[in-house]
């Protein structure tokens, strides 16, 4: 399951910084276009972090939804799926946001 992985490395990444310490909250930013279930992922969390110092964290998952920016006519629109195409006709198309998978913060019991 990828999500596990996922949940996974983001715990140990989180570990490696705050040590022993608990954890109160965790806020991720998984964009929609970014492959990752937010349920699944949520779901791997908890139990990945049974007997960890995150294991009461509350999780917050921000999914921004994916925008692109056509090179050929410079407009910037919302992209639903995978397919970069602008109304203009060109696919020249950058995406800007929503493949992001980051840790946005995380907040320690003091
Ligand atoms: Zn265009």
């Amino acid at each position: 399951m990828h999500e596990l992985a996922i949940a996974e490395s983001v715990l140990s990444t989180i570990i490696d910084r705050v040590g022993e310490r608990r954890v109160h909250s965790v806020r991720l930013e998984i964009g929609q276009l970014s492959g990752v279930s937010a349920e699944a992922l949520r779901f791997c969390f908890e139990l990945a972090s049974v007997g960890t110092g995150l294991e009461q964290a509350q999780l917050e998952i921000l999914e921004p939804p994916g925008r692109g920016r056509c090179r050929t006519c410079r407009e910037e629109f919302t992209v639903q799926d995978h397919i970069l195409l602008c109304s203009c006709g060109s696919s020249d198309v950058t995406l800007m946001t929503g493949d992001e998978l980051r840790v946005l913060s995380v907040e320690v019991i003091r």
